[in-house]
């Protein structure tokens, strides 16, 4: 499923985020940028110790990455150039707190992708997996934060594409009726 904002174009599609052939893909990390399962750990797995090694300067240098935020390393031996590695609330019950987490760790995401010159990037579910994020109420800050990005501070194309990465068809369904919610 496709929409537009500003001008650019955003697609909803199901599979595996480390085999994106854009220009950069999002990680779903925890804040030691120290690796881990789900999303977080394909994406080391497929790109190799560049990755990881990269992590760790970042770490020595500002102490990893608070929930909100984001870093970006090369991509290593994934298709993708770079990874913009950013850190999404663990969920808690429903306080606005980890809204606004997981709407700025979209926001940082882009943000840094911007300033970065990067015009093709693919985001994953971001706190949807072991952080436990209720993928209903995740689909609609996600896409909401992409949607206000795009139309606020990226109107004029700063981005040639936007693609999210959805798992699982369960999920995919999920993000699908959000967007229609949306457009
Ligand atoms: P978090 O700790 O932020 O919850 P997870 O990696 O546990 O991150 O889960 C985030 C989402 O990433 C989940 O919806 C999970 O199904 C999904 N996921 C896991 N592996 C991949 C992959 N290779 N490509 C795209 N999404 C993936």
């Amino acid at each position: 499923m496709k929409a537009v904002f500003g001008k650019t174009p955003l697609e909803l599609m199901q599979g595996d985020i480390t085999q994106q052939e854009t220009e950069a893909i999002v990680n779903a990390a925890n804040s030691g940028l120290l690796g881990g399962g789900g999303v977080d750990g394909a994406i080391h797995r497929a790109g190799g110790p560049e990755i990881a090694r990269e992590c760790a300067e970042i770490r020595h240098r500002q102490g990893g990455c608070p929930p909100g935020q984001a870093v970006m390393t090369t991509g290593g031996k994934l298709k993708a150039r770079y990874v913009i590695h950013t850190v999404g609330p663990i969920w808690n019950g429903g306080d606005e707190g980890g809204d606004e987490i997981l709407r700025s760790a979209y926001l940082s995401s882009l943000r840094l992708a911007k300033a970065r010159g990067i015009r093709f990037l693919a985001f994953p579910s971001i706190s949807t997996g072991a952080y436990g994020f209720p993928v209903e109420r995740a689909a609609k800050i996600a896409l909401q934060a992409i949607k206000d990005f795009l139309t606020t501070e990226a109107p004029r194309g700063e981005f040639d594409k936007i693609n999210f990465v959805l798992f699982s068809e369960r999920d995919f369904e999920t993000y699908k009726k959000a967007l229609q919610g949306l457009v």
